[in-house]
């Protein structure tokens, strides 16, 4: 399967689970995650018009981006070390990964603008999982007043790998709770209009329990390791 071709079949879907919950597709944005291809690849997602590219790794994310010449809106989806800050945040214009206040300081003294963060929420509570604890959530976003570099766009979760991604469900209906609470916070910097969350095995339900970016890898533009 070509990109194109990967690319046109999940469209279909997200138009079609869209229609079903009642959705604009264009609510739903697809950020292709191409830590697995080559350049080449990336390249051609570009060219074919997906304009978001997500990588996990900053010194390979940093490499790609300037292959590219930083072309498209580049998302860090991956734990982010604090060291390496200073290499992503003007390069990448959204940060998927903020989970500790001594990351949002970091960001706040290398940034030369408003940063576009997702708040990493460990929805499931597995211990392998980064992100923050649901219950943690909201003191957490009140502490992120003092940075005012920090724009927090929305919630970001990683789903465990299920066999049956229907038991993913449970952790993206909490993940939009959880925005709720947020935005009734009503804080300036807290808008947390966006979800970043499903992955190529389970986007079809993210979307319907809102995601607004779905995070794909292996369905869109393949992976290298799996050949
Ligand atoms: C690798 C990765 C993805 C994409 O995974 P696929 O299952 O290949 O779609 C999405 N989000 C994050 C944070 C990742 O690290």
């Amino acid at each position: 399967m070509t990109v194109k071709e990967n690319l046109a079949r999940i469209q279909q879907e997200i138009d079609i689970v869209c229609q079903r919950v009642g959705r604009e597709s264009t609510s739903v944005k697809i950020i292709a995650v191409t830590k697995y291809v080559s350049d080449e690849r990336a390249q051609e997602v570009l060219e074919l018009g997906i304009n978001h590219i997500g990588e996990n790794r900053a010194d390979e994310g940093v490499r790609k981006w300037q292959v590219l010449n930083g072309k498209g809106t580049w998302h860090f989806i991956g734990t982010l070390q604090s060291r390496k800050v200073k290499d992503i945040v003007d390069r990448f214009e959204y940060i998927h990964s903020l989970d500790r206040l001594s990351l949002a300081k970091e960001i706040q003294k290398r940034a030369t603008k408003s940063v576009k963060c997702f708040i990493q929420v460990n929805v499931s509570g597995e211990t392998s999982k980064q992100g923050i604890s649901p219950s943690d959530l909201i003191q957490f976003v009140n502490d992120l007043k003092q940075f005012p570099f920090i724009e927090v766009v929305g919630l970001m979760t990683m789903a465990p790998n299920e066999d049956d991604p229907e038991e993913t469900r449970p952790n993206f209906k909490k993940l939009k709770e959880l925005q709720i609470e947020v935005q009734n916070l009503k804080l300036p910097y807290a808008p947390c209009n966006e979800l970043s969350m499903g992955m190529s095995n389970d986007y079809h339900i993210a979307i319907e329990e809102g995601a607004t970016f779905v995070r794909l890898g292996t369905s869109l533009v393949g992976n290298m390791n799996k050949v």
